[in-house]
């Protein structure tokens, strides 16, 4: 695992995506590549400054699955009116529905109800599959933050939840990956136009992250970058075109985005 005073990210740096590990200060190195792919710091250290007054972050991982794990908080599970599940329940999000940090979350004409959902997201090192949970916290890299919004009445209307929850930019991820011995009591904010409509703690996970990366593990091989959302505390509601969305984990970061209609 990696040094936990570091923050990974990346970033639109002279025009190029590019990987780069911060300091607590925010200067930073760029990276030859994805830190859990083996990149290695290149070139000199650089202030914060070297970034712009707005950054132009990027999704910090590009995963080849976005695992997503449904009703994993009691309340939330309750809020719907669903059971709580004796298992893991698990659903695919297609890469495609990455949106980055700052960007704009276009609410599609097919759904009259789009949902926040404020999530931690763990962010795989290594190849890996049949994973007791021992090893499971030997196989994350990392943690980011996430929203997996959810177009709530295509979710109800469809039996897969391919559509309500995989739209383009249904999944704004970042902007950071910190590395964490425990995140099992992190405390997880989300805000719509500063008004707080979700406020809970990792802590309240019915399964806990490595007992999540191990489940998904004996069905799918995990791959490095690949992220897994470990579900959404209680307070889900909708969005509207003009709102802007604030999702933030303590020792983690702040993600923002904002929301427009989508033009039919
Ligand atoms: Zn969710």
């Amino acid at each position: 695992m990696a040094d936990s005073s570091v923050r990974h990210a990346r970033v639109s740096l002279e025009g190029k995506p590019t990987f780069i590990a911060l300091d607590a200060h925010g200067a930073f190195r760029t990276l030859t590549g994805p830190p859990w792919a083996g990149g290695a710091p290149a070139g000199p250290e650089r202030p914060a400054s070297a970034l712009g007054a707005a950054p132009a972050w990027l999704c910090p991982a590009l995963p080849s699955k976005i695992i997503g794990i449904g009703r994993n908080y009691r309340k939330h599970a309750e809020e719907l009116n669903n059971e709580v599940p004796a298992e893991p329940l698990m659903f695919l999000k297609p890469p495609s529905s990455l949106l980055d940090p700052g960007g704009t979350l276009l609410l599609p004409p097919e759904s009259e109800r789009v949902d926040h959902e404020g999530e931690l997201a763990v962010i795989i090192g290594r190849r890996a599959r049949r994973l007791t949970p021992e090893q499971a916290r030997g196989a994350v890299f990392g943690y980011s933050v996430a929203c997996d919004v959810t177009a709530r009445d295509l979710q109800t209307r469809d039996k897969q939840w391919t559509r309500a929850k995989g739209f383009d930019g249904f999944c704004p991820l970042g902007p950071f990956v910190v590395a964490l011995d425990d995140p099992g009591a992190l405390r997880i904010q989300l805000s719509v136009n500063g008004d707080r409509r979700q406020d809970g703690s990792t802590r309240d996970m019915i399964f806990d992250v490595p007992s999540l990366v191990a489940y998904a593990s004996q069905a799918l091989t995990l791959e490095p970058g690949d992220v897994i959302l470990t579900g959404t505390p209680e307070g889900v509601g909708p969005l509207a075109p003009g709102d802007a969305v604030s999702v933030c984990i303590e020792g983690i970061g702040v993600l923002g985005f904002h929301v427009a209609a989508e033009a039919r």
